[in-house]
């Protein structure tokens, strides 16, 4: 029994209460290391920039019959028209400026917070706190929950975004599942296992993986499984940015468009949200992997943190900008 490591990866959402109890052993396990994000070596690596030789050949650059053949060049008509470049309207539109880093996360879902959507935030430090010192989704919240306004917009359809490109490590999609679980349902699917939970379990709202090079080392082989309460559920590894993994959890039973295993872009349609598992409306329970298994981070930068150093979103503050 000592060799049995059992880690639940569970997951609630907001006003979902009755889960909590289920995390603390996963969040014991899965530690707050954040030390992640300071490589930058390969970033300050410049050699390449440096060679020159090629853009000084002057034989190429400077041919003077395309350069003086005058009826392409100076069009007057266009070129003293500024009715349109200066339009001050454009130039002072704030989502002009936005930049997204591409190394880091994209905001994984088609809705805008305060237009079409509502945020729980995290608190994976367990303090009581969002990373704004605002009130979290609920305490020790392990993810961000985007929740929709209404059963209409989950039926029309929101897609859910890979946040960044990366290797599918699990998709679980329920086709049957029952996907409109709320705070009062009584669906099997909504609710918890009858039995324990071990690996391959699939019952209730809770999915486990079997045993897999995921393990610690030290787990003691094939006793280690992980488990999801979401259902319908998407993990993505990651191999180009800050972080190692993110997850997706409540999807429209039967919307996954992934296979475990699959390649995906960042920004590519994995599903669409759902409220399938443990869930009380529709939303996406949408949670951070740091740099390993279930190590988890939160994307927002804030004074309240844990994050206080560097925002994880490609668009630092508002990462729904476009
Ligand atoms: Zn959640």
């Amino acid at each position: 029994m000592n060799q049995l490591l059992i880690v639940f990866l569970t997951l609630s959402l907001a006003g979902c209460y009755g889960e909590s109890s289920n995390t603390d052993q996963a969040t014991a396990e899965g530690g707050a290391e954040s030390s992640e994000n300071t490589d930058t070596s390969e970033e300050a690596d410049t050699s390449d920039g440096s060679d020159i030789s090629e853009e000084t050949d002057a034989s190429e650059e400077t041919d003077p019959l395309e350069e003086t053949d005058p009826s392409e060049e100076p069009d007057p008509a266009e070129e003293t028209d500024v009715s349109e470049e200066t339009d001050p309207a454009e130039e002072t539109d704030p989502a002009t400026d936005v930049i997204d880093d591409e190394s880091k996360l994209l905001w994984p879902i088609d809705c805008i917070p305060g237009e079409s959507c509502s945020i729980g935030h995290a608190d994976i430090d367990s303090d009581g706190l969002a990373f704004n010192c605002e009130s979290p989704g609920y305490t020790g919240h392990e993810g961000t929950d985007i929740s929709l306004y209404s059963w209409d917009q989950m039926d029309a359809g929101v897609d859910v975004y890979a946040a960044q490109s990366g290797r599918v490590l699990w998709a679980f999609d329920h086709p049957g599942a029952y996907d409109r679980c709320d705070a009062n349902s009584t669906e099997e699917d909504c609710l918890p296992p009858n039995s324990n939970y071990y690996p391959d379990l699939d019952d209730g709202y809770a999915i486990c993986t079997d045993a897999g090079d995921y393990c610690p080392a030290d787990s003691g082989g094939d006793s280690c499984f992980w488990c999801f309460v979401g259902k319908n559920v998407v993990v993505i590894e990651h191999y180009n940015g800050d972080v190692f993994a993110t997850r997706y959890d409540h999807f429209k039973s039967g919307s996954i468009l992934v296979a475990a295993g699959d390649y995906v872009q960042r920004g590519e349609k994995i599903g669409e949200v759902g409220s399938a598992g443990s869930s009380t409306g529709p939303h996406l329970h949408f949670e951070v992997w740091g740099d390993d298994y279930y190590s988890l981070a939160e994307p927002f930068v804030g004074e309240c943190g844990p994050n206080r150093t560097e925002s994880l979103w490609g668009i630092s503050v508002e990462p729904w900008a476009r």
